[in-house]
């Protein structure tokens, strides 16, 4: 026989790095590299079941598709081999070379700063295949891809210490065959009730069988058992799955370790013929936030596998839902480009967004501390809701939840049907204001009026509320008002009287005079007002002009923005105003309304054009 040539290849940088961490690490929860390799198996059975849908030449008269895991106690080896799609010698050194995934480095980043964390990491960055090294000291991989000749197979070889062999081998069987020399301290992975229990721990759910090899003390023969039930969860009856089994099948398919918050599991027959799946996490992905997030379903068709991340199915606003969609409405080889501008996909779409809506309004009726979980992590992400989806503003709504003057503390906890209901019969709007953050909302002088009213207002200060109230118009009929705008109906509500001219002492119409004349067109106008009362004077947007909030949002977008011009309110009753009321001395009046309209300035958008001249200002105030 010709001797086979054996190349020798370095490891991506990458990947030497994590391939460190995971042979020098203490991992606490060794087990998942078997997790890993099953579902890795999995994926290839699942690419083969696929790809034979155009070519079943690819099963080579071999449908019997299965995993098995033996074990050679005398040479401290664990195989797992699999008969699915196989990797040619490019594919080989591709994957088990180099780490594809964007998100490599960010992975590796998160380890560093998350040290307890690393388990549940490594199955979500999807560097599985390398954690075979955390109890091995030596890895070989002989793979075949499905229809190649039985001569053209790889051998690949490691022990994860910086380079890798490639050698060109036969191999009859098409598939992958992994053999793990273990570690000496990791025997524990020689014995049979330790490989089944981690696999009913983890992989039950797969939908393919997994055998391992036994013996059979009596007869003295080696036989395949199956250890998993090999079953699509998904396609059996709801009430024959017990609350575990959900629970182990949304950590099958989404690697997270956390147990999920909710779940909805429908069967849909007739015009529309679909099962769907979906769960709420508990806790946030890591990369939610991220352009080139890969959320969205898994997506399978008849049962048969086709595809991951397929994001058609959900909008962006609800990006956190985890969970499939098995149509048997959908052609078996749609593409992702197909699926797209599918009226299929479109109606599916539209029922999922309304199943998970209802799913949250329910957990938000059940079960108010799971909720606030949800909201907590996932609040920012669905207020995304209304400016994407105003088909369901409602619902969206119900969901949201603030914080308010009455609810005194940042937690969002209030929801609007809440505030409503605690609403004086008089009121009739909704009353709100959008800061940088809740402590300057809270301590807005806008609030003042309102707090002396006994009037609730809601304390916005995420970055997106600004962008979101545009969208949220009314709620059950009452419209949104944000108190920073003018709001001519504010008066009837508060008794206040309307301040006439005519009533006025003389100074004040004096000073009112002779302030306008002093800021010019640096204010739209000047007016006394009675909202206030600790404050001396307060800067109010016209209503049909843009708000503060909005135009920090467009300037830090990068948008030029016109210059805002506030109206100006001055409150007659402030010492401080009585006071400059009877300056005589022109140019001292003249820097005190101007220390005015800055201090106002300051208050309005939490900084000034010229801070610098304000403190000078005040100092030279301070020592007249
Ligand atoms: P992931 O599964 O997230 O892609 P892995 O590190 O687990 O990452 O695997 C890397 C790649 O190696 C897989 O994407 C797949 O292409 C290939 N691979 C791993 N195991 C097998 C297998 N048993 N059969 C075929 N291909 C495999
Ligand atoms: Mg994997």
């Amino acid at each position: 026989m010709k001797k086979q040539k054996t190349e020798v290849y370095n490891f991506q940088s990458e990947v030497k790095q994590l391939l460190h961490l995971m042979i020098h690490s203490l991992y606490s929860n060794k087990e998942i590299f078997l997790r890993e390799l099953i579902s890795n198996s999995s994926d290839a059975i699942d690419k083969l079941r696929f790809k034979s849908i155009s070519s079943p030449e690819l099963y080579e008269n071999d449908s019997d598709i299965k995993i098995q895991i033996s074990i050679n106690k005398a040479q401290r080896t664990l195989i797992i081999s699999d008969n699915g799609i196989g990797m040619t010698k490019q594919d080989t050194i591709e994957n088990l070379g180099t780490i594809a995934k964007s998100g490599t480095k960010s992975f590796l980043q998160s380890l560093e700063k998350k040290h307890n964390k690393q388990n549940e990491l490594i199955g979500e960055f999807g560097v599985g295949f390398y954690s075979s090294f955390i109890v091995s000291e030596k890895v070989s991989v002989r793979t075949r891809f499905a229809g190649a000749k039985s001569v053209e197979g790889t051998l690949w070889e490691s022990s994860g210490e910086g380079e890798y062999k490639i050698t060109d081998i036969v191999k009859k069987k098409r598939g992958t065959e992994i053999t793990l020399f273990l570690k000496k301290e990791e025997e524990e992975f020689l014995e049979i009730w330790r490989i089944k229990n981690i696999i009913s721990k983890y992989s039950d759910h797969i939908t393919v069988p997994v055998y391992i090899q036994n013996y059979n003390e009596t007869n003295k023969t080696y036989f395949w058992e199956q250890i998993n039930k090999a079953k699509a969860l998904w396609t059996l009856n709801k009430s024959s799955i017990t609350e575990e089994e959900y629970k182990d099948f949304y950590k099958h398919i989404t690697n997270d370790q956390n147990n999920p918050l909710i779940w909805s599991h429908n069967r849909v027959e007739g015009n529309q013929e679909y099962i769907s799946l979906l769960y709420v996490p508990e806790k946030s992905a890591w990369d939610i936030w991220n352009r080139d997030n890969k959320h969205g379903l898994k997506l399978y068709v008849k049962r048969v596998y086709i595809m991951d991340n397929s994001q058609e199915f959900l909008p962006n606003y609800l990006r956190f839902i985890r969970g499939l969609i098995d149509s048997s409405d959908l052609p078996l080889n749609i593409s992702r480009e197909i699926l797209q501008d599918n009226c299929i996909t479109q109606n599916l779409k539209k029922a999922l967004i309304k199943r998970s809506l209802s799913m949250l309004a329910k957990l938000a009726k059940d079960n108010s501390e799971k909720y606030q979980i949800f909201w907590d992590q996932f609040g920012l992400v669905l207020k995304e809701g209304p400016a994407e989806d105003n088909e369901n503003l409602s619902k969206i709504s119900n969901l949201l939840r603030f914080t308010s003057i009455k609810s005194n503390s940042s937690k969002q906890e209030l929801s609007l049907k809440e505030y409503i209901d605690q609403m004086d019969q008089k009121q009739d709007k909704i009353y709100y204001i959008t800061a940088d953050s809740y402590e300057s909302a809270k301590n807005s002088p806008h609030l003042e009026l309102f707090k002396k009213n006994n009037i609730d207002v809601l304390l916005l200060s995420d970055r997106i509320d600004e962008w979101m109230m545009n969208y949220l118009v009314e709620f059950e009929g009452k419209k949104f008002q944000s108190i920073s705008k003018e709001d001519l109906s504010l008066n009837k509500l508060t008794e206040e009287k309307k301040i006439k001219n005519q009533e006025l002492p003389n100074e004040m119409i004096d000073f009112l005079k002779k302030t306008k004349k002093i800021l010019g067109d640096k204010v739209k106008d000047v007016r006394l007002t009675y909202r206030l009362t600790h404050t001396p004077c307060v800067l109010l947007s016209d209503s049909n002009e843009m708000t503060t909030q909005m135009a920090k949002l467009f300037s830090a977008a990068g948008q030029s923005v016109p210059e805002l011009k506030y109206i100006f309110e001055i409150n007659p009753n402030h010492v401080l105003i009585k006071k400059i009321c009877l300056i005589h001395d022109e140019q001292q009046f003249n820097e005190w309304i101007k220390l005015l309209l800055d201090q106002a300035l300051l208050a309005e958008k939490g900084n000034l054009e010229n801070p610098h001249q304000f403190i000078s200002r005040m100092n030279k105030l301070l020592l007249t």
